[in-house]
């Protein structure tokens, strides 16, 4: 533990972010990572609880309190050492990761939360700026051989491990480039793509071999407006040539609105949205784009992968962005004695919900309407009401 009284002598800081009326002229990530004394100071927070509740709330356990402790005594290149032994690629969670381990720091119980996100960008910006992230190549071959299918973060967090056991390792992607979702999905003023380039460096330099545009099965998807030129590998192709196979395919299917008017032009599935704006940042020329600009936007869907959408249509230069939500609205602040370390149901405003979007909560979407030449040009709603039932006693 850093300092003994520092969850009693400092406030938790905020990264700082570029002003909303300016981050959205441009797609790229607006968020800084605290400088070196603030970083000292938010981990001099962490009182060392005894019971690390921020390990177990973290879904790869960080080991949280100790690069708090060694960040406290600016010991970057251990911290980075601890990061790393629970965590494949920290700057993709100490960007994106919605972080639970802060609804279970101890501190939330009365208190604002150690940041523990934003001292784990910290510390692996620190890790890539000061050179110490290289690869990390086995001792000993092991002479076998696994093919892993998918390349969002499952798929190269396995492929990165089993290659440091000594396996050599095949990454086989459908996509033109690497990284799964954190590619095609995340926008990229949540997390830049050059982070992916240089972890996929990286891991080919521990020998891992990655092939894009490789569609491992039957028969190939839908591709959308993309069009790109995939090979098909028979997985018994591959349950052959290699000893093992991990499938890390993600889950690919969205959730349809499946009422009157679904088919009409305008409705489209964020996937289908998302991915395009991606590519053009990333250089490439595409056939068409569904773009936002001067248009009304609904956004249906109050979660994360729908705050994207406000996130990318306001960049895109919307006249106006408006996101329903069919459960209720949640309560501003949790009932911390209530759910405390777990995370809890409460109001969440995102950054791209700060750029300028309405919100509303308990509406159900019953029909998209024709404008009579086949496009969108109003949505049927209806207000609901949430109301409690018992279950029957069977
Ligand atoms: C818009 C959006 C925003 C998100 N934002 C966040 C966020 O801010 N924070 C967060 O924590 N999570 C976020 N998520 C969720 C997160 O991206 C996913 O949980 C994560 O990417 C899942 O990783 P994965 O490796 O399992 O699968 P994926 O990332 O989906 O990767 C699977 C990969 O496998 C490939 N593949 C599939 N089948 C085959 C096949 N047969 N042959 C070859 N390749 C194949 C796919 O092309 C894909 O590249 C977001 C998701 C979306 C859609
Ligand atoms: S931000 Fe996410 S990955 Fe990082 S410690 Fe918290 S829960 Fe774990």
């Amino acid at each position: 533990m850093g300092k003994i009284t520092g969850f009693m002598e400092y406030q938790r800081l905020q990264e700082a972010a570029e002003a909303p009326q300016k981050r959205i002229k441009h797609h790229k990530e607006f968020v800084q990572a605290l400088p070196d004394e603030q970083a000292k100071i938010q981990s001099a927070r962490c009182m060392d609880c005894g019971i690390p509740f921020c390990s177990n709330g973290c879904p790869v356990n960080n080991i949280i309190p100790d690069f708090n402790d060694l960040v406290y005594k600016q010991d970057w290149k251990s911290a980075l050492q601890v990061l790393h032994s629970t965590n494949n690629f920290p700057e993709f969670t100490g960007r994106i990761c919605p972080a639970p381990c802060e609804a279970a720091c101890t501190l939330t119980i009365n208190e604002d939360p150690v940041g523990i996100k934003s001292i784990e960008h910290a510390i692996i910006d620190k890790g890539w700026e000061m050179g110490w992230v290289v690869p990390q190549p086995p001792a000993q071959k092991t002479g076998k051989t696994v093919a892993v299918v998918g390349s969002g973060p499952a798929g190269l967090a396995a492929a990165q491990q089993l290659a440091r056991a000594g396996h050599e390792v095949t990454v086989f992607e459908k996509n033109d480039r690497i990284g799964g979702l954190l590619r095609y999905g995340i926008p990229d003023f949540k997390m830049e793509k050059h982070h992916i380039d240089r972890r996929v460096a990286q891991m080919q330099g521990e020998g891992v071999r990655f092939k894009t545009g490789v569609f491992v099965g039957e028969s190939l998807p839908e591709q959308g407006i993309a069009n790109l030129a995939i090979t098909t590998v028979m997985p018994q192709t591959l349950l052959q040539e290699f000893d093992a196979v991990l499938l890390a395919g993600g889950a690919e299917v969205p959730r349809d609105l499946p009422v009157p008017g679904r088919h009409l032009q305008g409705v489209h599935y964020a996937m289908e949205f998302l991915p395009l704006q991606n590519r053009v940042n990333a250089g490439d020329t595409l056939k068409a784009q569904i773009l936002a600009t001067q248009k009304n936007v609904l956004v249906i869907g109050g979660g994360d992968t729908g705050s994207d959408c406000v996130g990318t249509s306001n960049r895109q230069g919307a006249r106006q962005v408006v996101q329903i939500e069919l459960m209720s609205q949640p309560p501003e602040h949790e009932n911390t004695p209530l759910v405390w370390p777990y995370w809890p149901l409460k109001l969440r405003t995102s950054s791209s919900h700060e750029e300028g979007v309405g919100r509303d909560w308990a509406v159900s979407t019953k029909a998209f309407v024709d404008d009579g030449k086949g496009r969108v040009k109003a949505v049927q709603c209806a207000r609901i009401e949430w109301v409690k039932t018992r279950s029957p006693v069977r």
